[in-house]
């Protein structure tokens, strides 16, 4: 669901089965706007690399400055006059005008958030030059009011049920594409736009509806007290904790299942390479992560439900970026410049199991959920939280390791329902501030409030 100013937007999936001509048609269009995407971004990095300089490494006083080039912009790439439309002329063949717009907007897009950041000053990485096989969506920015036909099917099922609806949606330049019409599209909305992709199973199509009637949907302002809000911890043990005990506990799927996964891959790794039988395989193992995929997904909304249908109205989240933790430890290098261990495999460890959780896409949901239902939730900064006794304030200081709350006042707590606790404080405000303590009185404070490994 996407919000924006004025009007409610709803984002509907549908599968659809393209013919033979149309899946080639698909598959070309994908192959020429991949190409497109990746001559644009190299343009885009000849004139970073052109037109920067890095001050620290070389004094500015005797550094030739260059004439600078016009930076590439949205515009210029897209207008006819580009050297690309020369030379590269038959990818644009074919291929309608919009949808290119669109590829060409996503590449400004990505690059803008690499040298710019997004609205927060929140920078990404560097873009990343798209394999055709990496490359599977493309943007219809604009699709007629009138382009899904649904006509009722005459047929019965044999024990006399009515049969689903058969429906068409007609794509500019494609044609009428069979489309599985599992859900109507609510009453009151028009199709505005599609985002087409080619998964492992087959074609889909998410279809972005509008309806001007209804405003957008919003987070109303709810005063949050001690009853009616709820402090939710996530973790790798639990998924989440809340504040007044609750669990729920996480489903690894991708653990569960990583040994079959594993199993696969060494069967394609002993098939001669591009061969037939290995293409086989890595389907069977793409499929394989779809399923994944699904499962969490589906873990995700019933979790969501689960919290949403509880009395409470405020819900403080902490404000994680599992991107963030998910990243790679830099590599260590000693003087002679041979990499020593960076702790990294251990990490990965780590990373599997943070994958697998899949908090952003909880916590997103969540949000929209809670949403739908008049209610709220908050993300709050989870710093301290689970170091903090959320009884007396003391500092307990404890590494993951330790799983138990054990604090000198005599609260002995689990320590995600501690965290969870001091979530819900900080959400209310009555959280102790702690200022970063000195290096040197760290180890003074170690000492007099953790509590030996062997008496939890
Ligand atoms: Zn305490």
């Amino acid at each position: 669901m996407k919000r924006s100013k004025d009007t409610f937007k709803l984002n509907c999936q549908y599968r659809i089965v393209p013919d033979k001509q149309q899946v080639y048609q698909l598959n070309e269009w994908l192959y020429k706007l991949c190409r497109i995407h990746n001559l644009m971004l190299e343009e885009r990095f000849n004139w970073w690399e052109f037109n920067r300089n890095s001050v620290n490494a070389c004094p500015i006083f005797i550094t030739h400055l260059p004439e600078l080039k016009d930076q590439p912009t949205y515009y210029s790439q897209k207008r006819a006059t580009h050297w690309s439309r020369e030379t590269y002329k038959y990818l644009y063949e074919g291929v309608h005008s919009q949808v290119i717009q669109e590829a060409i907007k996503r590449v400004e897009d990505t690059f803008n958030r690499f040298i710019k950041g997004d609205l927060n000053g929140k920078r990404s990485g560097k873009p990343r030059f798209k394999s055709v096989r990496r490359y599977r969506t493309f943007t219809i920015p604009q699709l007629k009011p009138d382009c899904l036909s649904v006509t009722t099917n005459p047929h019965r099922r044999k024990n006399g049920g009515t049969r689903r609806d058969i429906a068409y949606i007609s794509l500019p330049k494609v044609g009428q594409v069979k489309l599985i019409y599992h859900r109507p599209i609510p009453e009151g909305f028009t199709i505005k736009a599609a985002l087409v992709s080619r998964r492992a199973d087959g074609w889909y199509i998410c279809l972005t509806l509008e309806d001007k009637s209804v405003p957008s949907l919003k987070s109303p302002e709810i005063e949050a007290t001690q009853e009616n809000s709820l402090g939710l911890d996530v973790g790798l043990e639990k998924f989440w904790t809340a504040s007044d005990g609750e669990i729920e506990l996480i489903q690894q799927h991708y653990r569960k299942s990583e040994s079959k996964l594993v199993k696969l891959a060494n069967r394609k790794d002993k098939k001669p390479h591009k061969s037939a039988q290995a293409r086989k395989l890595a389907k069977k193992i793409s499929k394989h992560h779809q399923r994944l995929q699904r499962k969490r997904k589906q873990f995700h909304y019933e979790s969501a439900t689960k919290l949403v249908s509880r009395d409470e109205q405020v819900f403080f989240v902490e404000d994680i970026k599992p991107g963030n933790l998910s990243r790679k430890n830099k590599p260590k290098q000693d003087e002679n410049g041979k990499y020593i261990p960076n702790g990294q495999s251990a990490k990965s460890g780590l990373n599997k199991s943070i994958n697998d959780a899949g908090w952003g896409q909880f916590l997103s949901i969540i949000a929209y959920k809670a949403a739908k239902a008049g209610k709220s939730v908050v993300k709050v900064k989870p710093h301290n939280t689970s170091q903090i006794c959320s009884c007396c304030n003391r500092l307990v200081e404890k590494d993951l390791s330790v799983r138990i709350h054990h604090c000198l006042c005599g609260l002995i707590l689990d320590r995600d329902w501690n965290a969870a606790i001091n979530i819900k404080r900080v959400g209310l405000g009555i959280f102790p501030t702690i200022k970063r303590r000195k290096r040197r009185s760290k180890a003074a404070t170690k000492e007099a409030y953790t509590v030996p490994l062997g008496s939890v």
